[in-house]
C-alpha cells in the first residue's frame, strides 16, 4: 500500500502487488538513455556503472551496449557531469506513474540508509580494534 499526497494536496492511497513493487528494481526493467549532443565523453558512466551497461564509442562519446544488464541504481544519471543519461523505469501499464515515483524514491532512501548503516558498522568496529 502507498500513501501519496496529490499536487492538489489531497492524500491518495493504492494498494500494489508485490510483483509490481519488486519490478522497479529489477534487473533488466530499465531504458537507458545518453543523448550524444550532451556528453563529452568524460567516461565516468562506463567506469563506474557496476553493471557494464555503457562503453566509449570511437566517436567518444558513451554509448548503451547491454541495457538489459542495467539495475536502475541511478548512479550514472546522477554522476553525469552534463546530464547526459536517463534512466527510466521500462513502462508498465500497471502501476500508476505517481506510484513508480513513490516506490523509486523510497527504494533509493532504503539504499542510503543501508550505506550509511553499513559505514557506521565499519567506523564502530574499526574503533574497537584501535
Ligand atoms: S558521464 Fe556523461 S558526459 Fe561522461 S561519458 Fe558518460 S554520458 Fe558522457
Ligand atoms: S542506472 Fe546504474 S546500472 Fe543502470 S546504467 Fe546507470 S550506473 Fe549502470
Amino acid at each position: 500500500m502507498i500513501r501519496f499526497k496529490g499536487s492538489c494536496g489531497a492524500d491518495f492511497i493504492v494498494t500494489l502487488n508485490l510483483d509490481q513493487v519488486m519490478s522497479v528494481k529489477r534487473k533488466g526493467n530499465s531504458t537507458v538513455t545518453i543523448f550524444p549532443d550532451w556528453c563529452k565523453g568524460c567516461g565516468i558512466c562506463a567506469a563506474f556503472c557496476p553493471a557494464k551497461v555503457m562503453e566509449l564509442n570511437d566517436q567518444g562519446k558513451a554509448v548503451v551496449i547491454r541495457e538489459e544488464e542495467c539495475i536502475n541504481c541511478g548512479f550514472c544519471e546522477l554522476h553525469c557531469p552534463d546530464f547526459a543519461i536517463m534512466v527510466r523505469p521500462k513502462v508498465d501499464d500497471d502501476i500508476p506513474a505517481v506510484c513508480r515515483a513513490v516506490l523509486e524514491k523510497s527504494a533509493r532512501k532504503n539504499e542510503k540508509s543501508a550505506a550509511s548503516v553499513g559505514a557506521a558498522d565499519k567506523s564502530a568496529s574499526g574503533k574497537q580494534k584501535g
